[in-house]
């Protein structure tokens, strides 16, 4: 199957394209206490967001299921400590972030594992994110637009 290099086609997308800005993206800093990360994520229903460092640059991220690993004692969860242990002790820093001119499939191809991907620039200044819903709406777009080349209905 042939994918047509058209204009406005999925090929001349780049994540600048796809992104949600810094601006509009919740986060939480390495020295914030899990407390307020827990707080962000339930109120935002994220499963995780980024985490930035006091200059804005990113570091990583951190979800519900890292909080709760992290306050996870012998028998109970220690929930005194979410007051006590900061974001930098419990969040995943092995995240891979692409630039504002990574192209479509770099995108997809790094949301493959991940629900989002970050955008940083050549200094890791964090300037937004690429989520799973932004190309699945532009792929089912594309198939939508092509239909009679997919032969799809
Ligand atoms: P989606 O593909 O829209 O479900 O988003 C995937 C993931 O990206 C979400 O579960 C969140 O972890 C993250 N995410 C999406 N939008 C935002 C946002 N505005 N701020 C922070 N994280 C977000």
């Amino acid at each position: 199957m042939e994918f047509i290099k058209e204009e406005h086609t999925l090929f001349n997308l780049t994540a600048e394209d796809l992104m949600i800005s810094s601006e509009k993206v919740a986060h939480v800093q390495m020295n914030n206490p899990l407390e307020h990360a827990l707080l962000i994520l339930v109120k935002s229903g994220y499963s995780a967001v980024p985490v930035l460092d006091s200059k804005y640059r990113f570091k990583g991220i951190i979800g519900k299921g890292m909080i709760l690993n992290e306050i996870l004692g012998i028998e109970r969860f220690e929930t005194e400590n979410l007051s006590t242990t900061i974001v930098e002790d419990a969040m995943r820093t092995d995240i891979p972030c692409l630039e504002k001119s990574a192209d479509f499939f770099t995108c997809l191809k790094a949301l493959i594992d991940h629900s989002f991907v970050c955008i940083v620039d050549q200094e890791h200044y964090f300037d937004g994110i690429v989520t799973r819903r932004a190309v699945l709406k532009h792929m089912n777009q594309y198939f939508y637009v092509n239909k009679d080349i997919f032969k799809l209905n």
